[in-house]
């Protein structure tokens, strides 16, 4: 699994923090998220479709890797 964030989309609402913080995260004031993993465990899978649901953007996408 891959994280993908579209720049153009991302304003830095900071919903996927919330819902992911081990995989995302928003500085004060930044105007987009940095992605701490992204090539994250799959445990986490549930809290990271929670933010790609919750982005109110949707600024999140994710690709599956064989
Ligand atoms: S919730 Fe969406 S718009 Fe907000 S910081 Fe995360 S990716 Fe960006």
């Amino acid at each position: 699994m891959r994280i993908n964030i579209d720049r153009d989309l991302c304003q830095g609402h900071g919903v996927c923090e919330s819902e992911a913080p081990e995989v995302f995260a928003v500085a004060p004031k930044a105007t987009t998220v940095t992605v701490l993993n992204e090539d994250p465990d799959q445990s986490l899978r549930p809290r990271i479709m929670a933010a790609v649901k919750y982005c109110p953007t949707h600024a999140i996408s994710i690709s599956e890797e064989e």
